[in-house]
């Protein structure tokens, strides 16, 4: 760190200022972890310097032996940690993953049968008219992902995201009164909508998914069925979503982040069946351009810890710990989605049980130390910047080796502190301070326990 304080002080002084902000608030975010001082030190290295677009093997640059090493070395960890038939290590996050998807799944399933029938032998020897027709089939495909508000990625084809220029996206979503999937109805919006791609998975949602039923369903009209696991990955790799529930088993194309419940460098990846491994290696330069061999490089230093017997007991914790939260806010008559969870994310209805925005919430909390982000409800009528919820998560906390008693005393302040709030001026009363400091709210909470008795 003197060497960055040399060259600049303000980067060394946010550095020290973000680990005492990470250490001093409990991390709460449902997508953010803490990852090992290894996979830190694999990504901060010269790595950082080498060019090496292409694939390992196939690169447009000399000199790339060892990235050839580390990035194969990544793809055969990643294929043997869920079982996938090819693996793609180089999408610099999620969005970069999905890109990398869509237009893999679009060459092999779309362009690759045009480019087959004109008689060439890729889209580089296409004439203008050929190409006209290519790109017009291309942007009148569909996509079907679950609704931004039900807890899909914005990704999913959210009207203002890249996803919904790209395709005609169309969306299902959670069943209005139970707030979970329904397959029936899901089934009849795919034979309704009859998509290119049926899109899986979530940013917030918080119950198991059958994706063996869902593969059945994308079959019965051609869809290719990809899943998004960004957040629940590390719950695959640790073998907590098994079966039915393990996306890399039924799906066509599975994208994933590597930093959230799967502890590794901020980055993404892509797995899919031989079907789209050539497409898909493709990802540079189609969509990305110079890999980043040092995130890369932590990526494979992640997937190893990730193939350890203590990762899976992690995973396993990870989720005991995001019940017992769900549990214990109920017990303190907090609305929580569903009723539950299985797996890393816990849902609150803050309108519901405190007549608070998620705003409102989000800073309350903030300001007595613990750090977690507001989030939208299925249909939610404060809409995505207010939003009448909270998203709570245990993969940070469950790192630090928190369990039941320090979760059950997070649930403790968050509903002494959400009782006690004061809206503000801001428009929707924004923002809000709760009335004490985290000290003083542990305090409170003591007192009324000892009152109880
Ligand atoms: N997919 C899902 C389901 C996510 O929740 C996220 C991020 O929150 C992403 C993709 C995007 O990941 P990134 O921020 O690395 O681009």
């Amino acid at each position: 760190l003197d060497q960055v304080s040399t060259v600049n002080p303000t980067v060394a002084r946010s550095i020290v200022q973000e680990l005492a902000d990470q250490r001093s608030n409990v991390k709460l975010i449902a997508s953010e972890n803490f990852s090992s001082l290894a996979v830190q030190l694999a990504q901060g290295n010269l790595f950082t310097d080498k060019y090496a677009e292409g694939a390992p093997g196939h690169r447009f640059y000399a000199g790339c032996d060892n990235v050839d090493t580390v990035e194969a070395h990544a793809a055969d960890l990643a294929k043997q940690l869920f079982g996938a038939e090819h693996a793609y290590v180089q999408p610099h996050s999620g969005i970069d993953a999905n890109l990398v998807a869509f237009l893999s799944i679009l060459a092999t399933r779309v362009e690759n049968g045009i480019i087959e029938r004109f008689g060439r032998k890729n889209a580089s020897a296409l004439t203008d008219s050929e190409w006209a027709e290519l790109r017009s089939s291309v942007t009148n495909q569909k996509l079907l992902g679950m609704d931004y508000y039900s807890g899909g990625h914005l990704t999913h084809g959210y009207r203002f995201n890249v996803s919904a220029r790209l395709f005609d996206a169309r969306s299902y979503t959670v069943d209005p009164e139970t707030k979970l999937l329904d397959l029936d109805a899901v089934r009849a919006r795919v034979h309704e909508v009859k998509p290119l791609i049926l899109l899986a998975g979530y940013s917030a949602y918080t119950r198991l998914i059958d994706f063996a039923a869902l593969r059945a369903i994308a079959d019965e009209v051609g869809a290719v069925l990809m899943v998004d696991m960004a957040h629940f990955a590390g719950l695959v790799a640790g073998k907590v979503m098994t079966g039915d529930h393990d996306p890399v088993a039924h799906a066509h194309v599975v994208t994933s982040t590597t930093h959230k419940t799967l502890r590794g460098p901020r980055g993404g990846m892509v797995l899919c069946t031989s079907e789209f491994a050539e497409a898909v290696d493709k990802g540079c330069p189609t969509v990305l351009g110079g890999p980043l061999p040092h995130a890369i490089a932590a990526k494979a230093v992640a997937f190893t810890e990730a193939l350890s017997p203590s990762f899976a007991s992690y995973a396993t914790r990870i989720v005991e710990n995001a019940r017992t939260l769900a549990d214990a806010l109920q017990q303190r008559k907090v609305e929580v989605l569903t009723g539950g969870t299985d797996n890393h994310i816990v849902l609150v209805d803050v309108a519901a049980s405190y007549g608070l925005t998620g705003r409102q919430a989000e800073s309350a909390l903030r300001s007595v130390g613990l750090t977690l982000n507001r989030n939208s409800l299925p249909f939610d009528a404060n809409g995505p910047w207010y939003t009448s919820g909270l998203r709570l998560g245990t993969p940070a906390v469950t790192t630090l080796g928190m369990g039941a008693e320090q979760v059950t005393e997070i649930a403790d302040v968050i509903a002494t502190v959400l009782a006690a709030v004061e809206p503000g001026n801001g428009p929707d009363g924004s923002p809000s301070k709760a009335k004490f400091t985290l000290d003083e709210a542990v305090a409170a909470e003591a007192r009324s326990r000892t009152s109880d008795l």
